[in-house]
């Protein structure tokens, strides 16, 4: 179960669904993450990363982003790039790390840089304590949260 929240333009009718977390397919989703990073499709940077460091992470954590130029909202991984900690024994014995695993044991190197779909603009994880605009028409979107199952 995943916390949501709704984001609403009484203006437009423009709604965005935040649905942020982690899902219990999170084990295969996360393998699925790893799989098309080393593929290169979230860009060279990742593929890099996960070339060069057999031992690297990344947070499959799914998180909202929105647009700095044109206000644009969408749900996608957080792929921050994170490596084992020296001091921590076992932790490459897993298969998939959930974020609180890898707050604890790993050490963030990176933080991946999503882009618009839209603009190409750079994305910010949304911060839940400032008001979002309508990305179609600018009015401040009205929120309100509820627990959705999302997977
Ligand atoms: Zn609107
Ligand atoms: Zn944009």
């Amino acid at each position: 179960m995943g916390a949501g929240r709704i984001y609403n333009c009484s203006n437009c009718g423009y709604e965005f669904t935040e649905m942020t977390g982690v899902g219990y397919m999170f084990p295969s989703e996360y393998n699925t993450c790893i799989e098309n990073g080393r593929k290169g499709e979230y860009g060279e940077e990742i593929k890099k990363f996960l070339e060069e460091h057999p031992d690297g992470a990344l947070n499959c954590e799914k998180i909202s982003l929105v647009c700095e130029d044109c206000n644009e909202l969408m749900t996608d991984y957080d792929f921050s790039m994170y490596l084992p900690k020296k001091n921590i024994r076992g932790v490459s014995s897993n298969s998939y790390y959930m974020p609180e695993e890898l707050k604890a044991g790993f050490e963030k190197v990176a933080d991946y840089e999503h882009k618009c779909e839209k603009c190409g603009g750079k994305m910010l994880r949304v911060n839940h304590r400032r008001k979002l605009n309508c990305p179609n028409c600018g009015e401040r979107l009205g929120e309100s949260v509820q627990k959705i199952l999302w997977d």
